[in-house]
């Protein structure tokens, strides 16, 4: 058994301390007669486990007094659907900028649920610079702002908000991103993130929301994704993720022990740029994101010859380097370089990468 780099876009690598702790605590939790598996979601000993993992999301995120934090089911995807649900009441339409394949899937949902404007686009430089906020036609009665600050598929991470949103709420699809980087959580009324990438084990979503957006849901929205009914009810409409949100608590002190997101930061700074400044020498790799909105998180890539795509996922696999297929709607290689992949990941994958352009250029 060898664990080896892992460039997974989500699910995705976690921290091998958390995991070894995780494993040391399976079988019984301290405190507990059983597994935190086993033990009801009502009881005293994972209440413990659940207010210990918000308290410490909230100290990295500096989450203010005045938001809830949800522990939910359904992904992200989920809350495609739910955040017009809840949104509703605001106003009857919703403004919606496209970065990429993530934020279409948000805004088709949505427009089950409500008008959705497109008021920005980065489709006019096919998703290789941020989309322009110039000239925005807001539309009337405008219940909220979607965005999504990292595009998980396409590479392209922003957070520009257009000047003039106003007092519109601004939800955004941090799923790829969340804990990264330190972030302004009162720029934003609502912030959701799947947790399979930054966060821990797939099967949990976050979901950060400002009190006063509670309760502005449709009458007939499922209360199961009701966010101010799950608020009320401690996340525990239905029975929660448990081992999910114990594992992400764990995660989230991991982090606390690294320094906090300002560390982790710099460090997924210099992984990105590491990475990028070989793809840009080199002749043979190529990434066409604008350098001032390239994704730390998610580098994709091409090969200057596609037909060599497979050999080189081949030989990657064989040199203990997984997890690099671009997604499966656009093809060529992706590398994610989330919290858990470390720096010696990333030096291992440019070495491997030189080597085989020397061999195949
Ligand atoms: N939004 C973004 C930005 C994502 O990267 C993903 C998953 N890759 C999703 C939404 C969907 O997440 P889920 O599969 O958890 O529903």
């Amino acid at each position: 058994m060898r664990r080896e780099w892992n460039f997974s876009a989500g699910p995705a690598a976690l921290p091998t301390a958390v995991l070894e702790r995780a494993r040391d605590e399976l079988l019984c939790l301290d405190g507990a007669h059983a597994s935190v598996i086993e033990l009801s979601h009502r009881g005293q000993r994972f209440g413990e486990v659940a207010e210990r993992a918000e308290a410490s999301l909230r100290r990295l995120l500096a989450v203010p007094d005045d938001y809830r934090v949800l522990f939910l089911q359904g992904g992200a995807t989920g809350q495609f659907a739910a955040v017009p649900l809840n949104l509703a009441r605001r106003g009857a339409a919703a403004a919606y900028v496209d970065t990429g394949i993530w934020s279409r899937k948000a805004e088709s949902e949505a427009a089950r649920y409500l008008d959705v404007v497109r008021i920005a686009s980065a489709a006019e430089s096919d998703y290789t610079r941020a989309a322009r906020f110039d000239g925005i036609a807001w539309p009337a009665d405008c219940g909220y702002l979607h965005v999504t600050p990292n595009e998980t598929i396409g590479g392209l991470e922003t957070y520009d908000l257009p000047d003039d949103v106003g007092d519109r709420p601004v939800v955004a699809d941090f799923s790829s991103t969340l804990l990264s980087r330190p972030i302004d959580v009162a720029r934003y009324g609502v912030i959701y993130a799947g947790a399979q990438k930054n966060i821990g084990p797939a099967g949990l979503v976050v979901v950060i929301v400002r009190e006063d957006l509670l309760d502005a849901a449709r009458a007939d929205t499922p209360t199961i994704w009701n966010w101010g009914e799950q608020a009320r009810q401690g996340s525990m409409v239905a029975t929660p993720p448990t081992f999910a949100w114990y594992l992400a608590g764990l995660v989230f002190e991991w982090l606390e022990a690294q320094g906090g997101l300002s560390a982790m930061a710099e460090i997924n700074r210099r992984k990105a740029e590491k990475l990028y400044h070989f793809i840009d020498s080199s002749e043979f790799f190529h990434n066409p994101i604008d350098p001032s909105v390239r994704s730390w998180m998610n580098v994709p890539f091409i090969l200057a010859d596609a037909q060599l795509d497979g050999v080189f996922l081949h030989h990657a696999a064989e040199a203990g380097l997984h997890g690099l297929a671009g997604h499966r709607s656009v093809g060529g290689m992706r590398a994610s370089l989330y919290n858990a992949v470390p720096e010696a990941a990333v030096d291992a994958l440019i070495e491997f990468m030189a080597d085989f352009e020397q061999r195949h250029a």
